[in-house]
C-alpha cells in the first residue's frame, strides 16, 4: 500500500489543542502525531480517545475528553468540508458509550484559520466560562453573565464583545443543567445533539467556545478544488430569494395551508465552502420567548413538529437510485434543494410509485406550534430527535392507549398545543418536579424508570398501511432502537417508506454504532439493488445486503475523516469522489482500496474502544439492534431473530469479525495496521481463537 506517513504541508495546519479547564492550561500537540494515518475529524479524535482514557470513565466527568476535530478538506473551498466532528463518551446513550456527532456551522473553519485542526477539552472549570480561540491564543473568560441565557442570546452577546467576525459554539440551559438529550449549538442552528454532548459541556462548566481566526488553509491543487466545486453535488449557484408562500409545504407529506404569506423561506449552505444549499432558513417565524419573532434554520427532523400525519416520504432516487436520479439521504424532500427529477431516467415511471409507507395522525398541521417547538428545542439547546420524534410521539401513543392516564403533568397532555408544549419542555430544561427531572434523563432512561413493558412495549394499534390497504401495524409506543437513541429509517413507526434492502442495512449500521447512525450513513443502493431484497426473509440470506452496510458504514467513516457530508456522499456512482477530495486538499493520492481500508482502521479502532471499555460482543449488540424487526413493516413484514442472525454472521464475515464474538480477527487488525491495538485485545482476553470465519 503507498500509504503516506509525513503529513502533508497542504489541507492540515499542523497543530490540536490539548484544553484543560481544570487549572486552565493549554498544550499544543503535533497533528502528525495522528494523521494521516488517521485521516482526520473523528478518526484522530478516536485514536487520541484509545490513547488517553481509561474504562470506567463516566460521562460527565471532567476526564471525558470533548473533541472538536476538523478534516484535512475543512476550510479549503472543497464542498462539504467545513463540516466538523465532535466526539466523547456520550451521557445520552444507554449504557453511556464513546460516541461521535458531526456539525456544519462555520467553527470548523475558522478552527483551521485560527492555527488548529482540532481541540481537546478536559477537566472542569471552577466557575462557568468560555474559551476564546483567537489566531493561535486560547483565552478562559468568565462565563457567568452568560450562564442561564438562551443559546441565540448568548451567541448575539459574544458577538457584541468579539464582533461579528467571531463564531462560536454554545450551549444552552439544557446543558447547564446536564440534560442528557442536550445539544451544543453553531452560530447558525447547526447542532451536535443526539449523544448529549451539550450536557457534557454543561458538567465542565463551560458554555462557549468562540473562535476568530485570520489565517489561510492551503490546499494541493486549487484547480482540482475548483473542478470539484463544479461537480460534486447538484450545485445551486441561481439566486436565492426569500419566498413567500400561503402553505406549509417543507415536505411533500407536510403540506397544509397557513396565514397568507406566512411562510418566507430560502435556502443557505450549512457550513463554509459548501456549495449545496440545504438548510431550510425560515424568517420571521413566531417565537416561543418575549422576543416573539425569529429565524430558524431546518435540515430534517425539525419540520415534524409542523405536521406529523403521515411517514416521512421520498422523492424519486431516494431510496432507489438509478444513473439519473439519485437523491442523497433525505435531499430533495422539500426541505432542503428540490432538484426536479431527470425526466429521461427509463425507470422514472416506477421511481415515482413509491410512496410513504404508513397513515399515522399524530397531530395536524399547526405553522406556529411548528416554529414554537422548534424554538424551544433550539434556545434550551435540547435535541429536536428526542423531543419530536420520540416524546412527543410517545405521549400521542401512550395517551391513545390509556398507558399515561395517571401522569400529571400539570395540563392535560397534548403534544398539538403550543402551550403544553412550552410547559414540558419548560419542566424539562430546568428539571422541574419528578417529571421534569425524569425526562431530563432522556427517553430511554425514562421509559426504563417507569417500567419498560408498560411503557416502553405497550402495542399501539393506530397506525395502517399505505402500501396494503387497511392493514393495521401494530408498534409499541416507544420508537426506541438501540443504544438510547429512537428510529430512525428502520422502516417502521414514523418512517415505513424504505423498503427491506434499505432498513436491514441500516438496522446492521446501528448495530455497531453507539447511536442512532442514520445522519452520517444513510443507506444508499441501486433501483437494482432494492428490488432484488424486497423479500425480508431472502434479504437476510444476502450478502450483498451486508456488503450494503458495510459501505454504508464505510462511507461513514470517510464523511467523518475527510470530511464530508451525508448529504453529497456517497455516490454511488462516482465510487473515488472522496479519494479526489483528499488529494486536492493534500496532495496525498490514495485508490479507492486504501481509503476504505484507511477507513476500516478507524473503524476498528472505534470497536476496540467498545470492546476495551463497553464489553461489546456479538451477544451484546445483536439483540440490541433486533428489536425493530419483530414489528410490521408497511408490507407487513417481519423478520425473526434467527433470520436476522444469519445476516449478522454476512455482516461480520464482510468485516473480518469472530462470528461468535463479533471480534476483529487477528488478520483484521493486522490488516489495518492495528497491532498495537491487538496486543490489548488478547491481554484483554478478546481476540479471538486463530481461524478464518470468512465465508467458504
Ligand atoms: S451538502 Fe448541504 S448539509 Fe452538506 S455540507 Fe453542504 S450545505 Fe451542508
Amino acid at each position: 500500500m503507498s500509504e503516506q506517513t509525513q503529513l502533508p504541508q497542504y489541507g492540515y495546519v499542523g497543530k490540536i489543542a490539548w484544553i484543560d479547564l481544570t487549572d486552565q492550561s493549554v498544550k499544543i500537540i503535533p497533528t502528525s502525531n495522528y494523521a494521516p494515518k488517521f485521516i482526520g475529524g473523528r478518526a484522530i479524535a478516536t485514536k487520541i480517545y484509545w490513547d488517553v482514557t481509561k474504562p470506567g470513565m463516566k460521562a460527565l466527568d471532567p476526564e471525558n475528553p470533548l473533541m472538536f476535530m476538523s478534516g484535512p478538506t475543512t476550510a479549503t473551498g472543497i464542498p462539504t468540508g467545513g463540516r466538523t466532528s465532535v466526539c466523547a463518551m456520550a451521557p445520552n446513550n444507554l449504557p453511556e458509550q464513546f460516541c461521535w456527532g458531526n456539525i456544519g456551522g462555520w467553527f470548523g473553519a475558522k478552527l483551521k484559520f485560527a492555527g488548529f485542526d482540532g481541540v481537546v477539552i478536559v477537566g472542569r472549570a471552577e466557575i462557568p466560562v468560555y474559551l476564546k480561540i483567537d489566531d493561535g491564543e486560547i483565552t478562559f473568560h468568565d462565563a457567568r453573565n452568560l450562564w442561564g441565557t438562551l443559546t441565540h442570546d448568548c451567541q448575539e452577546k459574544l458577538s457584541l464583545i468579539h464582533g461579528k467576525e467571531a463564531v462560536s459554539v454554545v450551549i444552552g440551559p439544557a446543558g447547564e443543567n446536564l440534560c442528557r438529550n442536550a445539544s451544543i449549538n453553531t452560530s447558525n442552528d447547526n447542532v451536535a445533539a443526539k449523544a448529549g454532548f451539550g450536557a457534557v459541556m454543561g458538567s465542565k462548566n463551560l458554555k462557549a467556545i468562540v473562535v476568530k481566526g485570520t489565517g489561510d488553509v492551503r490546499p494541493y491543487d486549487v484547480d482540482m478544488v475548483l473542478k470539484l466545486r463544479k461537480t460534486m453535488g447538484n450545485p445551486q449557484r441561481k439566486a436565492n430569494p426569500v419566498e413567500h408562500l400561503d402553505r406549509c409545504a417543507f415536505r411533500a407529506h407536510i403540506n397544509f395551508e397557513t396565514e397568507p404569506g406566512a411562510v418566507k423561506k430560502t435556502n443557505v449552505s450549512c457550513s463554509h465552502g459548501c456549495n449545496m444549499r440545504c438548510n431550510l432558513f425560515v424568517l420571521d417565524t413566531k417565537s416561543a420567548f418575549p422576543r416573539k419573532v425569529t429565524n430558524q434554520v431546518h435540515k430534517c427532523i425539525g419540520v415534524y413538529a409542523f405536521q406529523m400525519t403521515e411517514d416521512c416520504g421520498m422523492s424519486p432516487g431516494m431510496f432507489f437510485h438509478t444513473e439519473k436520479n439519485h437523491n442523497q439521504a433525505c435531499l430533495g424532500q422539500g426541505a432542503q434543494v428540490p432538484p426536479p427529477p431527470d425526466t429521461s431516467d427509463p425507470y422514472l415511471e416506477e421511481l415515482m410509485t413509491r410512496r410513504p409507507g404508513s397513515t399515522m395522525n399524530f397531530w395536524d398541521g399547526d405553522y406556529d406550534r411548528g416554529n414554537v417547538i422548534n424554538d424551544l428545542c433550539t434556545q434550551y439547546g435540547i435535541d429536536k430527535w428526542d423531543v419530536i420524534v420520540w416524546l412527543m410521539t410517545w405521549l400521542v401513543m401512550g395517551k391513545r392507549t390509556g398507558v399515561l392516564e395517571n401522569m400529571d403533568l400539570g395540563m392535560e397532555i397534548d403534544p398539538g398545543s403550543e402551550e403544553f408544549m412550552k410547559h414540558l419542555l419548560d419542566m424539562i430544561t430546568y428539571r422541574k418536579g419528578y417529571w421534569g427531572n425524569l425526562f431530563a434523563e432522556g427517553m430511554a432512561r425514562t421509559i426504563r424508570t417507569l417500567g419498560k413493558q408498560k411503557y416502553g412495549e405497550t402495542i399501539y394499534k393506530g397506525i395502517i398501511s399505505n402500501v396494503v390497504p387497511g392493514l393495521q401495524l401494530d408498534i409499541p409506543i416507544s420508537f426506541e432502537s438501540s443504544w438510547g437513541h429512537c428510529f430512525h429509517w428502520q422502516g417502521r413507526g414514523f418512517q415505513g417508506s424504505p423498503p427491506p434492502g434499505y432498513y436491514l442495512s441500516s438496522t446492521l449500521m446501528l448495530m455497531t454504532n453507539t447511536r442512532d447512525a442514520q445522519t452520517n450513513s444513510h443507506v444508499h443502493g441501486t433501483l437494482d439493488y432494492m428490488k432484488e431484497t424486497m423479500d425480508a426473509h431472502k434479504a437476510c440470506l444476502n450478502r450483498k445486503v451486508a456488503e450494503n452496510a458495510f459501505m454504508g458504514e464505510i462511507k461513514a467513516e470517510m464523511k467523518e475523516c475527510v470530511t464530508c457530508c451525508d448529504l453529497q456522499s456517497p455516490q454511488i456512482f462516482w465510487p473515488d469522489m472522496e479519494c479526489q477530495m483528499l488529494e486536492a486538499a493534500t496532495g496525498i493520492k490514495m485508490t479507492e482500496e486504501e481509503l476504505y481500508l484507511a477507513c476500516e482502521r478507524s473503524k476498528n479502532l472505534f470497536r476496540a474502544i467498545l470492546m476495551r471499555d463497553s464489553d461489546r460482543c456479538r451477544a451484546q449488540e445483536e439483540p440490541e439492534a433486533y428489536r425493530p424487526l419483530q414489528y410490521p413493516d408497511c408490507e407487513g413484514q417481519t423478520v425473526a431473530p434467527e433470520e436476522f442472525a444469519k445476516l449478522v454472521d454476512l455482516y461480520y464475515d464482510v468485516w473480518g469479525w469472530d462470528r461468535e464474538t463479533g471480534w476483529p480477527t487477528r488478520e483484521t487488525w493486522i490488516r489495518c495496521g492495528l497491532e498495537d491495538v491487538m496486543e490489548e485485545m488478547e491481554r484483554l482476553g478478546k481476540l479471538p481463537p486463530d481461524k478464518s470465519s470468512k465465508e467458504q
